[in-house]
Parts: C-alpha cells; structure tokens; sequence
C-alpha cells in the first residue's frame, strides 16, 4: 500500500498534466481563476491533515454550499417538514436545469440542483436579510474553524448575470414553491455561493460530516448528528448533478462539486476529501478533480460498498501517513 502523502504528490504530478476542459465563465467573475490552480487535501476524523499543491488558494464555494444550507435547513426544520418542501430525487439533469420543476407537488426534485437550493436557501430563519446572513457565516464558520467572508465581485458578479436563477425563483414563486421576497432569497443565495473557502477549508468540512458534525480539529459541534444521515445520501444521490449515478459507480462514496472547481467528498468516520481545479467538464464538475478521487477510491477501496479489499486499507494509509 502507497502511503497517502506519497499518492497524493503522485497523483498532483499526474494530473497536472491534465489540461483539458473550461474555466466556468457564465459567472464572469469565475473567468478570473487560474485554470493552473490545483490541490489535493485530506483531514482525517482525527484532525490529521495531508496536503499538496495550492491548498491554501482562495475561491468561492459555490455548489458545495448547498450541502451546508441544507444542513442548516434540516436544523431549523426536521427531515419530515423540509421533505415536505423540498424532494430528494435525483434528476440526471444539469444544476441549472428549470425544465423539470414538479408542479403537482410543488417541490423541487431535490436541495443540490439550483432550484431545490434556492428553495432551500428561501427557508432560512432570521430577522431580516442581515441577520439571515450572519447565520449563514457563522454556520460555515463552525465549520472551517475561522472567519469566513464573501468574495464582493463574485456576488455582485452572479447578482448581475444570474438571470436563469431569477427565472427558477419567479416559477417556484408562481408554482407556491417559495413565498418569500424573492430578490432577498436570491441575493442570499448568491452569497452563499461567493462563501471564500480553501482547498483545505473543504477537506475540513468534509471530515466534520465524516465525524458526526464534529469538526475534528477545533472539536466545535457544527452541526447535529440526527442530520448527518440526511445530509450524506442526498450527497451520494444528487451531489454531482448528472454525473451522480457514474459517480456513485466509480467512486462510491458521498460527494459535491462545484464551478468553480471544487469536489469535497466524505469518507464516514474516516476522512474528508477534498480536490480543487478550475478546469470542468460539461456537467459543471472538475476534471483533474475526478480523475484524483477515481484514483484515490481505486487505491484505497474507498468504495462503500467495494469490501473486496476490507475496510481498513485506507485507515492503515492515513496512519502510515501520520
Ligand atoms: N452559483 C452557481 C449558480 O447558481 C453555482 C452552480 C454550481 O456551482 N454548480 O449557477
């Protein structure tokens, strides 16, 4: 077995190499990365950290937030009434897809495609936009263990340009999806989406899912255990927008991308993973990002259901590692 820091600098030198797909530019502000950027971080539930490349590279969380906010919505809500609002069906259509809104049951398919998160976003609690947002950072404070802020120019960024977002939100306000101010719920989705995060920030939130919501290096409960459950299988399901089934088949193991090139993914009890590399397929998902974690699971049997290799190669890599 490869110790873990030896894989991960085998793997960045591999796939740096790998320079095909396309910087998300429909967010103009996202035109901006450096298609070069490239990390790989792994902290372990025990609050180990193994770490290379641009790991402490700034950029904007986008689509992984939606796995914390509906965290929260779980929180503030309980399983059965956020169901009622928002589904958990896979769709195997693209993140901004408006097409398949289900009217009859007046909820979006699920909380990880635009749609369902901005209806997820909608049910936050709070006085007011200022104090909807507070909440939200210090959620994801909780989580990454120090301050986090919003990147100004890509919120104002997808503020201006996020017309098919406003279209989602004005249907699901006409189909009684969402009943609040709209532009109020969208400008808090775009703020969620512009959260400023590291590679490592990423991998750190991950291994909070893996521990229990515990976050494994400050030991700050960041959000409950009953909901850890919820969390992770509309991850496994739906995290990867129409690359979840292939995803869930190649690396099988509960996952969220994002464009701006971002991929976190939970190993339960175990690890947080996370991989970082702006250039992204037609689905919105980082390449170099999948090629890394199709490896990493192949190598270390991360696969949940894979038991071929047993469940204690990967732990007996991360202690190698230690
Ligand atoms: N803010 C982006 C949007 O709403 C997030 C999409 C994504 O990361 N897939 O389009």
């Amino acid at each position: 077995m490869i110790p873990l820091h030896s894989f991960l600098e085998k793997l960045h030198h591999t796939y740096s190499a790998l320079e095909t797909g396309q910087v998300a530019s429909y967010i103009p502000e996202l035109a901006k990365a450096n298609p070069d950027w490239f990390a790989i971080s792994v902290v372990t539930t025990g609050g180990q950290v193994i770490e290379v490349g641009d790991y402490q590279q700034k950029f904007t969380i986008q689509s992984i937030s939606k796995v914390f906010v509906y965290g929260m919505a779980l929180e503030i809500h309980g399983r059965e009434r956020l169901l009622e609002k928002v589904s958990v069906e896979p769709t195997g259509d693209p993140f901004n897809s408006l097409i398949r809104l289900d009217e009859d049951s007046h909820r979006p398919f699920n909380p990880m495609i635009n749609a369902g998160a901005i209806a997820t976003t909608s049910l936050l609690q709070g006085d007011g936009p200022t104090e909807r947002l507070n909440q939200l950072l210090l959620m994801f404070e909780r989580y990454v263990g120090h301050e986090v802020f919003i990147d100004m120019p890509t919120f104002i960024s997808e503020r201006v340009t996020g017309h098919r977002n406003r279209a989602m939100a004005h249907l699901m306000l006409n189909f009684g999806m969402i009943d609040k101010d709209i532009a109020a719920v969208l400008d808090l989705y775009f703020q969620q989406c512009a959260v400023m995060v590291t590679c490592h920030d990423l991998a750190l939130m991950a291994a909070t899912l893996a521990n229990q919501g515990v976050n494994p290096i400050t030991g700050v409960q960041a959000v409950s255990p009953d909901y850890i459950r919820d969390i992770l299988s509309v991850m496994y399901t739906c995290g990867m927008y129409n690359f979840a089934g292939e995803w869930a088949y190649r690396v099988g193991i509960p996952a969220k991308s994002g464009v701006s090139g971002g991929i976190l993914a939970v190993v339960p009890d175990q690890a947080g993973i996370a991989v970082f590399s702006p250039r992204l397929d037609s689905n919105g998902n980082s390449i170099r990002a999948i090629q890394v974690f199709q490896d990493l699971s192949r190598e270390y049997g991360l696969h949940l259901f894979d038991l071929s290799m047993g469940r204690c190669v990967f732990s007996q890599a991360l202690q190698s590692a230690g």
